[in-house]
C-alpha cells in the first residue's frame, strides 16, 4: 500500500467518512458513481471494484462486460454538499479489465495515453478552462422555454443578484475541494455565468471539470434553481462555451515562450496552433459533440465559426492573448471552439494530439487573421484561406469518420462507439418536426 492510499485510509477514520463514492466518466462525458463502504477500500486499491461495464454507455461489448474501477488516491476529497455529520468522500477511478490492463473505453485512459505520448517527447500539457453556463428559475419542463434567474449582462454588478450569490457559494465549495478559481463574472446572456479555473495539468483539469459540473448543479438545486451547460439553450442569447487556454511545458519552462519572438510565441507554440487549426474539422465532433453544439457556433457572439488564429482577435478560433512583458511563463493560446458539454478527457486528448501532430510534422502557421472574420464576405474568407468549421453534427461526423488522427487518439473502440452514437443522435434529430417548421408553414399552406 502506497503513501497516498495510507493517507486516504487514515482520513476515512479521522473525518468519519461513511460512504466513498467511486467516480468515473462514460464515453459521452456523463459522471458515473458507485458508493462503497470504507471497509471495502483497501480491497479497491489492491484489486478494484467489479461492475458490469456493458451497462455503461460505450464501455464494453456484452461478452467482455466485467470491469474494475480502481480509485486514484490522489483525487480523494470530502464532498462538501453532503452537510454536517458523517461525511461522504469521492475518488476518481481508472477502469481496468479483469486481467489488470487498462480499459480502452475509459476516457480517462484515452487522455492519459495521449499525455503519455507528449511526455515521451518531454512535454506536460496544461489547461485552464473558462466555463460558461446558464441559471434558470426552475427545473426544465418538456417543450417549455426556460426562464433565466436574472436579466443582467456581461460583467454586470447588481445589488442582491442571484448570480453573484450563486457564484459565491459555488466557488467556496469548489475551493474547499481543492479546485482553485481564478475569475468569475456574469456573462452576456440573462442568467449566464462564467467561472474560470486556475490552470493545471490536463488530467487534473478534466477531473476538475467533472467535479465542477456536479458542484454547480448541486449548488443550484440547493438554491432552488437549475444550472445547465447546454451549449445553446436560447436562439436569441449567446451560447455557453468552454474556451480553454493551453500551454506545453518542458520541465519548468514554458515551451510556448520565446522572448523577442512575435507575441512571445515560440516555434513550438506556432506549430502547436498550426496543428490545432489543420485538424480542427476532424476533432470538432469531440470538442463539440451535440446537435445543439453547432447552434452556438453560427451567430458570431464570440463563438467561432471559422478556422483561423489571431492576436487578441475574438472572432478567431485560436486567440493568442495579450502578453505581459516579463511574464513569459504564462504564454499560452486560447482555443475557443470547445463547449462546456463536451467530454473533457476526450476533448483535451484530441486537442493535444492535433497540436502534437503540428509539432512532430513541423506545420507552418498560416497568416494571422486581423479582421473580424464574421464581417468578411465568403469570397474574402476564401481568398484569405479561412475555412469554416463544420456547420452541423452531420458534417462533423462525416469528416471525423475518415480521420486517422482521431481514430488513433480515441482508440478503435471509443472511435467506433462514439461515431455510431453520434450518427444515431443526428438521425433522430433530422426526423423531428419542429416548432419552426409548423410556425412557418401552417399559417400559409
Ligand atoms: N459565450 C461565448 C461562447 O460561446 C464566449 C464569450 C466570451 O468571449 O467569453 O464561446
Ligand atoms: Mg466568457
Ligand atoms: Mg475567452
Amino acid at each position: 500500500m502506497g503513501k497516498q492510499e495510507d493517507f486516504v485510509l487514515r482520513s476515512l477514520e479521522e473525518r468519519d467518512v461513511r460512504f466513498v463514492r467511486l467516480w468515473f466518466t462514460d464515453v459521452l462525458g456523463f459522471l458515473k458513481s458507485v458508493a462503497v463502504a470504507p471497509a471495502e477500500l483497501e480491497g479497491a486499491f489492491a484489486e478494484g471494484i467489479g461492475f458490469d461495464g456493458s451497462a455503461i454507455e460505450g464501455f464494453a461489448r456484452v461478452y467482455e462486460s466485467d470491469m474494475l474501477a480502481k480509485p486514484d488516491p490522489s483525487t480523494f476529497q470530502i464532498l462538501p454538499w453532503r452537510g454536517e455529520g458523517p461525511s461522504t468522500a469521492r475518488m476518481f477511478c481508472d477502469i481496468e479489465m479483469p486481467d489488470g490492463s487498462p480499459s480502452y473505453a475509459d476516457p480517462r485512459h484515452v487522455l492519459k495515453r495521449t499525455l503519455g505520448k507528449a511526455a515521451d517527447r518531454g512535454f506536460t500539457f496544461y489547461t485552464h478552462p473558462e466555463i460558461e453556463f446558464y441559471l434558470f428559475k426552475d427545473a426544465p419542463e418538456a417543450g417549455g422555454e426556460p426562464v433565466p434567474v436574472d436579466r443582467s449582462g456581461y460583467f454586470d454588478h447588481t445589488a442582491q443578484s442571484k448570480g453573484a450569490d450563486f457564484r459565491r457559494e459555488a466557488i467556496t465549495m469548489l475551493e474547499s475541494m481543492g479546485i482553485s478559481v481564478e475569475f468569475s463574472h456574469h456573462e452576456a446572456g440573462p442568467g449566464q455565468q462564467e467561472i474560470d479555473l486556475r490552470y493545471a495539468d490536463a488530467l487534473t483539469t478534466a477531473d476538475n471539470i467533472m467535479t465542477f459540473r456536479t458542484v454547480i448543479r448541486e449548488v443550484a438545486l440547493g438554491q432552488g434553481i437549475w444550472a445547465t451547460f447546454m451549449p445553446k439553450p436560447f436562439t436569441t442569447h449567446p451560447g455557453s462555451g468552454m474556451h480553454t487556454h493551453v500551454s506545453l511545458f518542458e520541465g519548468d519552462q514554458n515551451a510556448f515562450y520565446e522572448p523577442g519572438a512575435q507575441y512571445q510565441l515560440s516555434r513550438t507554440g506556432r506549430q502547436f496552433i498550426a496543428g490545432v487549426l489543420s485538424h480542427a474539422r476532424e476533432i470538432s465532433v469531440v470538442t463539440n459533440q451535440w446537435v445543439n453544439s453547432y447552434k452556438r457556433m453560427m451567430f458570431g457572439g464570440e463563438a467561432p465559426s471559422y478556422i483561423c488564429w489571431g492576436h487578441n482577435n475574438r472572432s478567431a478560433m485560436v486567440r493568442v492573448p495579450m502578453y505581459k512583458p516579463n511574464k513569459g511563463q504564462s504564454t499560452r493560446v486560447e482555443l475557443r471552439t470547445i463547449d462546456a458539454a463536451c467530454n473533457p478527457y476526450l476533448a483535451f486528448a484530441a486537442v493535444l494530439a492535433a497540436g502534437m501532430k503540428g509539432i512532430e510534422e513541423g506545420y507552418e502557421l498560416p497568416r494571422e487573421a486581423e479582421d473580424d472574420v464574421w464581417s468578411l464576405t465568403e469570397r474574402e474568407r476564401t481568398s484569405l484561406g479561412i475555412e469554416p468549421l463544420p456547420k452541423n453534427l452531420n458534417e462533423a461526423i462525416a469528416i471525423a469518420e475518415s480521420s486517422e488522427l482521431l481514430a488513433e487518439t480515441l482508440g478503435e473502440q471509443v472511435f467506433d462507439f462514439f461515431l455510431r452514437n453520434k450518427r444515431a443522435e443526428w438521425d433522430e434529430y433530422r426526423g423531428q418536426v419542429s416548432a419552426f417548421e409548423r410556425d412557418r408553414m401552417l399559417p400559409v399552406i
